[in-house]
């Protein structure tokens, strides 16, 4: 018997996804032990080994973050999850915040600031270039904000903004201050404590090897008071001897740091069912890092995105932007003149298996994105990758040297003594 519910019986097949290298600016090839570590079973959420595993992915947090900030946890959702959580959380409604725009990332902050109902003042650069410290200290002595939010590396125009007089000039002027390090954290240099942050937040999909869906932060004493004057207690789990923080409620239950602080800390207070298979992820991603050292996956990044970058320089390509404040994990290079761009990535992606990145906003069109980050920054990732394009390339009438991509590709590797 059939009802007019019923579905067509191919849908039942299980999916099973093609074999691919994805090679684009995110999310990237998942390195099979973060697969394999959250194929475990679960445990109950306040069952102490559950509860251990929670403390410890801290505390290897604190490493990835490079902190000895307490309150390094993990927000359930994608990288905008941590994004939402922090401003909703440290901002008030009519707050000042300053929002140095270099991307596309930077416009999303914005957006979130503005729907947080912040004052959001912005400053701009053209896409592919990065901030000076000077340019951002005039901004906060004009504006005056109570929280500087900027992106280290925007992946929409591959650039990566030096933040490390960043802290000090925020200190000076009383201005928390915040970073998006999704991006950038594990394949270029970090350091939370070192250029004085107050916040940051990080997704796994790009260097750290994982899948989206787990939003890693850290939060500093004073960002963490900022929280807590706020600091609510739902009805129903709330006792007596609870005290309420004296400012407004903050206007997210899913994003408040201060209850994710209360049920991450050692009271365990109630709030979301832990994503439990998305924390062992995490968890994973960590080790994985932690393990290889983290100035040692900063070092293979930047080898791996070099020998890509130089490999398709000499593919009588073109790189975009300012290339001494490039991230290591993704290069921009601009699609040549008379060659159909979308043809040249649907080609790398049905006859060879790899996925290269397109572009948005003022780029859309003009610039390819390739990523050489988290699992997928290897010698044989980057060869296989230069191989296929200068073939799908030749095929689309672009003229190049012959093997050019993959020689100084293998130059460099013997340079830097791979
Ligand atoms: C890729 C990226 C993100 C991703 O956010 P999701 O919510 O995980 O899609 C966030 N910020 C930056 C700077 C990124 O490059």
């Amino acid at each position: 018997m059939t009802d007019q519910y019923s579905v067509n019986p191919a849908l039942l097949r299980p999916f099973s996804p093609p074999p691919r290298l994805l090679m684009g600016p995110g999310p990237i090839t998942v390195d099979p032990r973060v697969l394999r570590a959250m194929s475990a079973q679960l445990v109950g959420q306040y069952d102490p080994a559950m509860t251990q595993c929670m403390n410890e992915t801290m505390a290897l947090y604190r490493g990835v973050f490079k902190t000895k900030n307490q309150w390094t946890l993990l927000v359930d959702g994608t990288s905008r999850a941590g994004i939402e959580a922090v401003l909703i959380s440290l901002i008030e409604p009519g707050d000042k915040i300053l929002v140095p725009v270099f991307g596309r990332f930077g416009h999303l902050l914005c957006e979130i600031a503005e729907r947080c109902g912040a004052e959001v003042h912005k400053i701009h650069k053209e896409w592919g270039e990065v901030f000076t410290p000077d340019e951002i200290e005039t901004a906060i002595k004009q504006v005056q904000p109570k929280v500087l939010a900027i992106v280290q590396g925007d992946t929409s125009t591959t650039m990566l903004q030096p933040l490390d007089h960043l802290g000090e000039i925020c200190a000076r002027h009383g201005v928390l201050f915040y970073s998006d390090g999704t991006a950038s954290i594990g394949g270029n240099p970090f350091e939370t404590d070192k250029w004085q942050l107050d916040a940051v937040s990080v997704g796994l999909q790009k260097c750290l090897c994982g899948p989206s869906g787990s939003a890693p932060i850290t939060l500093s004493e004073k960002a963490v008071a900022t929280i807590r004057k706020r600091r609510h207690i739902e009805a129903g789990i709330r006792t007596d001897n609870h005290i309420a923080g004296s400012g407004r409620r903050i206007a997210s239950n899913y994003f408040d740091l201060g209850m994710i602080m209360d049920y991450w800390g050692e009271e365990r207070l109630n709030h979301h069912t832990e994503a439990t298979t998305m924390l062992y992820g995490a968890r994973e991603c960590a080790r994985i890092l932690l393990e290889e050292g983290v100035e040692n996956a900063i070092e293979r990044h930047r080898i791996h995105g070099k020998a890509m970058a130089q490999g398709l320089a000499a593919m009588n390509l073109k790189l975009f932007g300012d290339q001494s404040n490039k991230m290591h994990n993704v290069v921009g290079v601009y699609i040549p003149e008379g060659v159909a761009g979308e043809a040249v990535r649907s080609s790398m992606l049905n006859d060879f298996g790899i996925e290269i990145g397109t572009s948005f906003g003022p780029l859309h069109g003009k610039i390819w994105r390739i990523g050489t980050m988290g699992y997928n920054a290897r010698k044989d990732a980057v060869l296989q990758t230069l191989t296929a394009l200068e073939a799908v390339l030749r095929r689309a009438g672009h003229s190049q040297t012959a093997n050019a991509g993959v020689d100084t590709a293998m130059t460099i590797y013997t340079q830097e003594g791979y």
